[in-house]
């Protein structure tokens, strides 16, 4: 059985029944039965069902409203926020499109007398194994865009998320032919069972540790691999930057959804000319929040998503205290439930767990630098690498710092955006191939070659 509560009261929600190692093995047997015929569809078909889908969940209030209510009562998101993930699969779905389409064209090369195309086909049965802070928009990336490029899927949600997980796949699984779209539920054992499975290919977004052992355990037949992995994002503040702006991203990036996102801004780095006035306006901005109950329309910080999560920011909090941190505003913990309310923490210093390990928690983690050599430094010397952010005047010297940074995705006077078909990905232990692109949508499939000599003339 797959025991969850509600984050924001500690009270247990309906268990449901944990797959089988019978039934993952029956639900990839039948996905894979159905992967050829998914194919021959052609693209335009499979384009059609995914904006189907899209339409459902922008059109019918009832829909968008029961799974935004699901991911609030599962995880404590804040209601507003768990629409907009709703809403966004809608504008996502378009791009999705557009880059899957040019994933699937052929292309054809000549050398001299020599020609050859190189087709692009699908892997087969695609595992797509997904973590709990964003239970829909998540799998979601990773399901269309192994459903748009021919492939047939399998997905196993987070074992903290499952219903939300189930009803996304009724209302995909709905306007799909029968067997294209699977579901398994469960836990570690459960996601280790699907990658054993016969499929072809596993994509996954979650922790470093599950990356690892997912490569693994995909090693002996080599199954095909992407990996999206957590984060440590840096925020670097140069002396020129609009400190307000840039203030106001430390605080929203670092509190949205309590933290729990792989992208969230986890180190700033501020220079020390401007550091009082910074760290003056994040107090300022934190102290405005309002948390809450996660289904108020108002609230913008609810309660974190499981008491392990908060364990692991209290410890951090904790070492960051004993080694002379200076709390500005100190969070405290709640219960019942998983409360805790948002710390800003400045002379944080490199040797801290909170500068090291991935913090995942609702803090603004503020150190100050004397020269652009060091906060470059300090930003890179991590295993991390998945987004950064840099704040300066809007010329070229702010440009020449992101140039420096060691990360997949980066953010220069904004956040970072993989918008205009630019892929999600992360550099060094943040990520293992990468989606979203029409290279990304490509790691979905397998190229083919036909060479043939062109008669002379041609
Ligand atoms: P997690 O790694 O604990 O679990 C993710 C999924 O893997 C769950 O469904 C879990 O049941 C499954 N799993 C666990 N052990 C497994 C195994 N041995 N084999 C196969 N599957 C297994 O991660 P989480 O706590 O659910 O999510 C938080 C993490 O996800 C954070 O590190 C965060 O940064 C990362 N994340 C990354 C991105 C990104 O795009 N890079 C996006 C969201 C979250």
């Amino acid at each position: 059985m797959i025991e969850t509560r509600n984050p924001a009261t500690g009270a247990s929600l309906p268990s449901l029944q944990a797959s089988t190692l019978a039934q993952v093995q029956r639900e990839v047997a039948t996905a894979a039965a159905a992967a050829s015929s998914w194919w021959a569809l052609g693209f335009e078909a499979r384009a059609d069902v995914a904006r189907q889908f899209a339409a459902r969940v922008r059109d019918d209030r009832a829909v968008a409203d029961e799974l935004a209510r699901s991911i609030s009562t599962e995880m404590g998101k804040p209601i507003r926020h768990a629409r907009a993930e709703i809403a966004n699969l809608h504008t996502r779905t378009e791009a999705f499109i557009e880059r899957a389409r040019e994933a699937c064209q052929d292309e054809v090369g000549r050398e001299g007398a020599i020609q050859v195309t190189t087709q692009w086909r699908p892997l087969g049965t695609v595992a797509v194994i997904a973590p709990w802070n964003f239970p829909i928009s998540t799998p979601n990336n990773l399901v269309m865009s192994a459903l748009l490029t021919g492939n047939s899927v399998v997905l196993k949600p987070s074992e903290f998320t499952p219903r939300s997980g189930a009803l996304y796949h009724q209302l995909l699984a709905a306007t799909l032919p029968a067997g294209v779209f699977g579901l398994v539920q469960g836990g570690g054992s459960v996601g280790r069972a699907l990658v054993e499975a016969d499929v072809d290919m596993v994509a996954f977004t979650g922790s470093i540790a599950t990356g690892q052992a997912i490569m693994r355990e995909a090693a002996s037949a080599m199954k095909r691999l992407v990996l999206e992995l957590g984060g440590k994002d840096p925020m670097i503040v140069l002396p020129g930057a609009d400190l307000e702006a840039a203030a106001r991203f430390a605080v929203h990036n670092s509190l949205n959804n309590s933290g729990q996102i792989c992208v969230a801004t986890e180190r700033v780095f501020v220079h020390q000319d401007v550091q009082d006035a910074f760290v003056e306006q994040v107090r300022r901005l934190v102290s405005g929040y309002r948390i809450g109950d996660p289904l108020a329309d108002d609230t913008d910080v609810g309660p974190m998503a499981s008491e392990a999560q908060r364990e692991i920011v209290l410890a951090q909090l904790a070492d960051a205290r004993e080694r002379g941190a200076d709390f500005v505003i100190e969070g405290a913990a709640q219960s019942p439930g998983y409360w805790l309310s948002p710390s800003v923490v400045r002379s944080v210093s490199d040797d801290m767990r909170i500068a090291r390990e991935e913090t995942f928690g609702p803090v603004v983690a503020i150190s100050s630098y004397a020269n652009v050599d060091e906060a470059v430094a300090r930003a890179n010397a991590t295993r991390y690498g998945l987004g950064a952010s840099v704040w300066g005047p809007p010329d070229a010297s702010t440009d020449a710092v992101a140039e420096r940074l060691e990360a997949g995705m980066i953010g220069i006077n904004r956040g970072l955006s993989a918008a205009a078909g630019a892929p999600w990905v992360g550099w060094k232990m943040s990520g293992f191939g990468y989606t979203r692109s029409t290279a990304g949508m490509r790691n979905f499939m397998q190229p083919r070659t036909h060479a043939r000599t062109v008669p002379s003339g041609q």
